[in-house]
């Protein structure tokens, strides 16, 4: 069974190459009916915060990645950590080092000395008669291979080589008994059953250190995926100055999450020209050698477009629903109930063409405000005079007519003829009556989703 999971360190926001890096093992385990497990790397006690963790899986609940199980915090299980060290040295394949930090940086400072820049420590230790051990705290350190190469054969890197005589014999359990980063990666990952590791390629080079540990434990190494990293649109790093960096804050701006889902899940990885699709195609088609070499470049015009297309795919309750978790997730107020129903009336003609909730929110505007209507600038100046009065005469037709597009249609068409103008002279104050905007769906959708009451009512406030 294939096993994946993500490990994030609680010290920040998730950010959205995290995000996509959760995707990936998310995607990789639902479409092969494995699991996606989250263990949260939280050793690090000055930097690691509970408000962090909540951050990320926040995050990953918005982006719906579901994860198999409790999130396994990395240092609720240092015993376990400390034992595997022990274990290692059972095994003969790590060993007790006494080396105080004096003693390595007088090591370093002589190699420094003889003109080598970068010196690994060998320990003396290394070979040294248990007999002759002093009753002194001790680091257990990894009897690493001196000699050969160590190969990480990557599903997207292809194979990696590391020579040996340049990774040194790091330590796995410090003298205070803690355990190192690169040892509870292995072990969790290990007792976790992780069978595939899909992360950043910044984490390309601690793979063949940690291939030595499990060398050392004599366990299986895990398929191992290294990702490249997400790029800005101008190919340099992606930093804030490109746009927004954190997962929560697309959610903030109101883009869907099925539709972040998607464009990330394109970002460095490809099905054809498919561009657009839903997380279940996703699932289907999503495989490891698809995964390009070079670090992909973020393209927020594509990221909308997709957003666009999502939003306009979803059902209407979904979507209602979603909207108002955007609401407080930006900290706008909530609807209120008449809003809530106005604006799931109004959801079909609004939904087309918006690329983010604002955006719909903003076309829905006719259904959300209330009278007085108060125009924005641009509309309120096709609320002349002329155009008043024209309003004016529409009222009385429009007590007897039906509500219906079909009988709306001509009675409008009327008007404007009897006026001498055309229908987009009528539609400009209509619009500017009914929603305050000049950027609305059609003056019918808007006259039938408010109904015939409210629609009099507003006209007769612009007519005055
Ligand atoms: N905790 C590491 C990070 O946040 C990830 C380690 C891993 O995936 O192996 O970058």
């Amino acid at each position: 069974q294939v096993v994946t999971r993500f490990a994030p360190s609680p010290t920040g926001y998730l950010h959205i190459g995290g995000g996509r890096t959760a995707l990936f093992n998310w995607l990789y385990a639902r479409g092969r009916g494995g699991k996606f497990l989250l263990r949260i790397e939280d050793t690090d006690r000055e930097r690691s915060t509970p408000e962090a963790t909540e951050a990320i899986l926040q995050g990953l609940r918005w982006l719906g990645l579901d994860w198999d199980g409790d999130a396994v915090s990395q240092f609720e299980r240092k015993d376990r950590h400390a034992e595997v060290a022990h274990l290692m040295l059972a095994r003969g394949t790590a060993y007790k080092c006494f080396s105080t930090p004096e003693e390595i940086a007088a090591f370093r400072a002589d190699q420094e000395a003889k003109g080598v820049s970068y010196a690994l420590f060998q320990s003396p230790w290394r070979d040294a008669d248990p007999a002759t051990h002093p009753d002194a705290p001790y680091a257990i350190r990894m009897k690493a291979p001196r000699t050969g190469e160590t190969l990480v054969e990557d599903a997207v890197q292809g194979t990696v080589r590391f020579r040996n005589d340049q990774l040194d014999d790091m330590i796995v359990l410090r003298s205070d008994g803690t355990p190192t980063y690169m040892l509870a990666v292995v072990v969790d990952d290990h007792d976790m059953g992780v069978t595939h590791v899909i992360r950043g390629d910044d984490h390309l080079n601690n793979a063949a250190r940690q291939q030595m540990v499990y060398d050392a434990m004599g366990w299986a190494i895990p398929v191992w995926a290294h990702i490249p990293l997400i790029h800005g649109p101008d190919g340099k790093k992606l930093s804030k100055r490109h746009g927004a960096t954190a997962v929560g804050d697309y959610q903030a701006q109101g883009y869907p999450a099925a539709g972040m889902r998607n464009y990330l899940t394109r970002l460095g990885w490809a099905h054809g020209d498919d561009e657009f699709f839903t997380s279940a195609q996703a699932m289907e088609w999503f495989d490891l050698p698809q995964i390009g070499r070079a670090p992909a470049r973020l393209d927020f015009k594509k990221l909308e477009n997709i957003c666009g297309l999502h939003i306009a795919a979803t059902d209407d309750a979904a979507l209602l629903h979603e909207i108002e978790g955007y609401l407080a997730a930006s900290g706008r107020p909530a609807l209120a109930d008449a809003q809530r129903d106005l604006l799931s009336r109004a959801m079909y003609c609004v939904k087309d063409r918006a690329k983010t909730f604002p955006e719909l929110l903003e076309k829905a505007h006719f259904a959300l405000t209330s009278r007085p209507v108060v125009a924005d600038e641009a509309s309120g100046k096709a609320l002349d005079t002329v155009s008043r009065g024209i309003l004016k005469s529409l009222t009385p037709r429009l007590q007897t007519a039906s509500w219906t597009k079909d009988a709306l249609e001509p009675i409008l068409t009327e008007i404007a003829a009897a006026h001498g103008i055309g229908f987009g002279k009528l539609a400009a104050p209509l619009r500017a009556a009914l929603a305050g905007r000049s950027a609305t769906p059609s003056v019918y959708d808007m006259m039938l989703v408010i109904g015939r009451d409210e629609t009099i009512a507003r006209l007769e406030d612009a007519a005055g």
